[in-house]
């Protein structure tokens, strides 16, 4: 398949050209687009036959449930079996955004797009190109994050030619994305409503409009022994190609303690890199050292780590060691998609 890739400035949209990315959508294609978290492979949500194409272009498990973007409040309605008043009150503070609502689905939903679940689970982004399409494409767009199942997300275009080139329709390149972590998805099906996915809406701002929230107790930490909720989170994530290990402790320590592995990985002859920040990144020894930026603004180290990430695979890096994050606010999204990407190997010093 020859994959088709165009442009399109927020500020500037050609209608003609989301017209067509809407019409591929419409007869089944598939379409990679920006949105303000990261990028999402958008499909048909409504054709069980475009779900089972994301699927197979993503290298998806077909278990993993996909999430459905809406672009008006008005398209609720139809696919999910009733709306709770929870869901009205995050909808009123937080869609458009960055945040993801589990509800019970209607027959109208097939269950190749929720992974064979009775549940739904739908957002409303901000990005005006993700918008635009989305209306285009007949109101409900099923899309994961576009990039092969198990590596980073994508947070450029870069990233989405490289791993969808030839296997889509079209990818709309509208530029780098803003949050560059995934939504926050909070269910509202369980008894509490409860975070499975931490996200830049974080858990405090949600408590502040709901009162109390649960948290999945998958969430933070390898193996709870417990089911996952949904089974979209047992499978590795985000992961780069090499070997990730965290390094939690005190800055120096810390250093000390990558530099003195890297000494040793360099002997054996493997490439090796480092995960920091502004204030610690010239201290390494690493063939690769690369900053996820200040240390105290995390929507920056938000935005940049996945890049990173992926930027560590372009150098074929073997042996990567990463700094460790505080979990407060949108630290946690922060450390669930590190600690993810590590498989969970962190070492405290
Ligand atoms: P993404 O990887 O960003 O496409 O997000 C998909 C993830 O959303 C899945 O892996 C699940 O963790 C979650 N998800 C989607 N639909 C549901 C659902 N119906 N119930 C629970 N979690 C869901
Ligand atoms: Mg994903």
């Amino acid at each position: 398949m020859n994959t088709k890739v165009i442009r399109i400035d927020e500020q500037h949209m050609d209608t003609a050209l989301i017209e067509e990315a809407g019409s591929i959508i419409k007869a089944g294609g598939l379409v990679a687009f920006p949105t303000e978290t990261v990028y999402g492979l958008g499909g048909d949500a409504l054709n069980p036959q475009s779900s089972e194409k994301i699927y197979s272009a993503k290298g998806r498990p077909s278990d993993n449930p996909l999430i459905v973007h809406i672009a008006d409040m008005e398209k609720l309605n139809a696919i999910v079996r009733e709306v709770p008043e929870n869901a009205w009150k995050l909808a009123e503070r937080f869609w458009p955004g960055p945040l993801t609502m589990i509800f019970y689905k209607s027959e109208l939903v097939p269950r190749e797009t929720t992974g064979g679940l009775d549940t739904v689970a739908v957002r409303m982004p901000v990005h005006p190109v993700a918008r635009a399409l989305i209306r285009a494409a007949g109101g409900y767009v099923a899309a994961p994050s576009a990039n092969r199942s198990g590596r980073p997300s994508p947070t450029v275009a870069k990233y989405v030619i490289e791993d969808m080139d030839g296997r889509i329709e079209m990818v709309i390149d509208g530029g780098d994305v803003e949050i560059g972590l995934e939504s926050t998805i909070i269910d509202l099906t369980s008894e509490k409503p409860t975070i499975l996915r931490p996200g830049y809406i974080t858990e405090q701002k949600l408590a502040q409009v709901l009162g109390e929230v649960a948290q999945d107790r998958t969430m933070m930490c390898a193996d709870s022994g417990q089911a996952p909720k949904a089974p979209g989170m047992k499978y590795r994530h985000y992961a780069p190609k090499g070997e990730l290990t965290i390094v939690d402790g005190e800055e120096g320590c810390v250093v000390e303690y990558i530099n003195t592995q890297i000494g040793q990985k360099k002997k054996d002859n493997k490439k090796t890199g480092v995960i920091g920040t502004d204030t610690s990144i010239t201290q390494y020894q690493a063939d690769v050292c690369r900053s996820v930026g200040n240390r105290n603004d995390e929507a920056e180290i938000a935005r940049e780590l996945y890049r990173v990430l992926r930027e560590m695979d372009d150098e074929n890096v073997e042996i990567i060691y990463a700094e460790s994050f505080g979990t407060v606010g949108l630290g946690q999204a922060i450390m669930n998609r590190l600690l993810k990407a590590a498989g969970h190997r962190v070492v405290h010093i």
